[in-house]
């Protein structure tokens, strides 16, 4: 169920972020009560005419000199080839066109990805039309003119946009491999695990059809079976601003978990779990992907008999909601436990697509209604009537009660362990809704 990805490139002050802020509105996407990921705007979910993208703005780092600029504006491009299906480039009416518009248009042309040329503060349409005409001279297609300031032209920007998604974005596609992100912050060792991995099996890199973002992704071979990893050349290119390499590290995140089944989220041993590990699992999470929590350099560690155990314990106060989520402490280095990620993909694989017959999530139903009474409000008390499955990916679950505002978070939670109790679901998140049935 992979959404497309937009990527927003401009030169400074060409009015980036007041696009992105104009586009996203009120539905930046953070999940309000997952620690630690509420602070960023990189990325937003979009709807457009029934169409959901993930929007992401590649700038917001102030250069702090000219020269810098031009480089900088290489770095957000080639993030965008990278990540995007569709790149957004901004450039600024009122400033006109710029040397280092004409260089990163250069680059994006011989990308060959789309690429939607916009130009900003045409607050007039018809006082400015004839210096957006000059935008042509980029060589990269009919130049859209938008007021980001003023919301104008952003509705037809979008048609422009959204005729570029691959066909069935946002689909199941017919690739049924698993797809593998492998994401953590910078140095916790991810192009190390995939260098090993690699090392050790045999390698094709994939053209994987109906998707525009091809030759990044690794198909590697494990036991008979085939296991695509996604963004695996994104990890080997390193950014030298520190910032950036934060920012981009996120970018990079978004892009990859979208497309993701199971992510493998890669903790550093030696740093012990941190706030940026939380930002990162949270990303993974609120899209309910599959996740396997990662400890690498195992191998640097002094170790006693309860070492394991602590530091399990230290993960899981940190990133308290993936208690669903297992842990694996493995070295890139000594290769150590490294086999193993394999049988556990295959698990989550397993369980994200495992449906569950109504007839026996009734059952444990009432078994668990039959232990622990509903709660109650006012005199009148909760009533569960019926629960099903509906979808799969994440397994999703529909209860029918008498009344919706008595069902509290903690009991859904005690059903969830229930059916977690009979079926496991190790790795993977469950989501629940409550419906009313007079
Ligand atoms: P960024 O550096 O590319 O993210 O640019 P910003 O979004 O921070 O905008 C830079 C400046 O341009 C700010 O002062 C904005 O208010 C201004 N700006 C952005 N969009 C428009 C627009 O459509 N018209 C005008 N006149 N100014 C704009
Ligand atoms: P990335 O930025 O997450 O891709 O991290 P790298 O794979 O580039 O690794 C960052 C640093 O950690 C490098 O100096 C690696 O040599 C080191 N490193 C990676 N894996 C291990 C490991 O299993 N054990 C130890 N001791 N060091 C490791």
């Amino acid at each position: 169920m992979s959404k497309p990805v937009v990527a927003i490139v401009g030169r400074p002050n060409v009015g980036k972020s007041t696009l992105f802020n104009a586009l996203a509105g009120e539905m930046i996407s953070i999940v309000k009560d997952t620690p630690g990921i509420t602070r960023d705007r990189i990325y937003a979910d979009v709807n457009w005419l029934d169409k959901d993208f993930t929007l992401i703005d590649t700038g917001g780092i102030e250069p702090d000199s000219k020269d810098v600029i031009l480089s900088q504006m290489r770095d957000q491009a080639q993030i965008a080839i990278d990540t995007a299906d569709v790149i957004l480039f901004i450039t600024d009416v009122k400033q006109g066109l710029v040397d280092s518009d004409s260089k990163v248009a250069d680059m994006l042309r011989r990308s060959k990805k789309p690429v939607v040329l916009v130009v900003n503060k045409v607050d007039n349409f018809d006082k400015f039309m004839p210096d957006v005409y000059e935008f042509y001279n980029l060589g990269i297609g009919d130049p859209v003119p938008i007021s980001a300031a003023s919301r104008l032209g952003l509705g037809d920007m979008l048609d422009v946009v959204t005729e570029y998604f691959p066909e069935g974005a946002g689909e199941e596609g017919e690739d049924d491999r698993p797809r593998i992100a492998i994401v953590g912050k910078p140095n916790v060792g991810k192009s190390s695990i995939v260098n090993k991995l690699l090392g050790e099996n045999r390698v094709i890199v994939s053209d994987v059809a109906g998707t525009t973002r091809d030759a990044i992704d690794t198909e590697i071979v494990h036991d008979g079976k085939e296991y695509i990893f996604i963004d695996t050349a994104g990890l080997r290119r390193k950014s030298r601003i520190k910032e950036e390499l934060e920012r981009y590290s996120i970018i990079r995140t978004v892009a990859a978990v979208e497309r993701a089944d199971v992510v493998l989220l890669i903790i550093d041993a030696v740093e012990g779990v941190t706030e940026q590990d939380a930002k990162i699992a949270g990303i993974a999470h609120e899209r309910g992907k599959g996740i396997l929590i990662v400890v690498n350099k195992w191998d640097a560690i002094e170790k006693h008999d309860k070492t394991m155990k602590e530091y399990e314990n230290k993960i899981r106060q940190v990133l308290s909601y993936l208690s669903y989520a297992e842990i694996l402490f493995v070295s890139a280095f000594t290769g150590q436990r490294l086999s193993k990620l394999y049988e556990r993909i295959d698990i989550i694989i397993e369980n994200q697509t495992l449906r569950v017959a109504t007839g026996v999530l009734n059952e444990i139903m009432s078994e668990a209604v039959a232990m622990q009474q509903p709660p109650s409000d006012k005199g009148k008390r909760l009533k569960l009537y019926y629960i099903t499955q509906v979808s799969v990916k994440p397994p999703t679950f529909v209860i029918f009660v008498n009344d919706k505002t008595l069902m509290h978070f903690s009991y859904t939670r005690y059903l969830e362990n229930k059916i977690r109790e009979a079926f496991g679901f190790r790795g993977i998140s469950l989501k629940f809704f409550i419906r009313e049935r007079k």
